[in-house]
């Protein structure tokens, strides 16, 4: 497991990296990036505004860029893993995330929060994720710093 293999004492939050590239039988790649919030072990998003950032990301990630497979939640609460198929542009992953925490900025619901569609339809918060996505978007300058100098 590659990110077991990460020094979560050397990260400098916020960054986006790509932790590595798996290349299937007929050559389609898919690369994995940690999307990194919160400094590991310092900090965290609470549960329901990283539930809503997660549903509001899902829901509008695609309108910015083709070929997401997923984007989904770090246990540990300090990031996402963002999985992309055959698209190797690490400038696109930014403008990508850029532009999809801009809509979770302007959201004024959190899509698919009903016990039909969500597994905890009671524990979502607007205001905490927008807090989330407010805080990312002001370091946007130090996305693509990973390690700490
Ligand atoms: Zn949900």
């Amino acid at each position: 497991m590659e990110s077991f293999n990460l020094d979560h004492t050397k990260v400098a939050a916020p960054y986006v990296r790509l932790v590595g590239v798996t290349t299937g039988s007929s050559g389609d790649k898919v690369y994995k990036y940690d999307i990194r919030f919160k400094q590991p072990n310092k900090e965290h998003m609470d549960m329901p505004g990283l539930h809503s950032i997660e549903h509001l990301m899902a829901e509008n990630i695609r309108n910015h860029m083709d070929n997401v497979l997923d984007i989904g939640p770090m246990g540990c609460q300090t990031g996402f893993y963002l999985s992309i198929l055959n698209n190797d542009s690490y400038d696109d992953v930014l403008e990508a995330l850029e532009k999809t925490l801009q809509d979770v900025m302007e959201a004024d619901e959190v899509p698919a929060c009903n016990e039909v569609q969500c597994g905890w339809a009671a524990n979502h918060s607007l205001e905490g994720a927008q807090s989330i996505a407010k805080d990312m978007l002001d370091k946007k300058d130090e996305w693509q710093q990973v390690f700490a100098e």
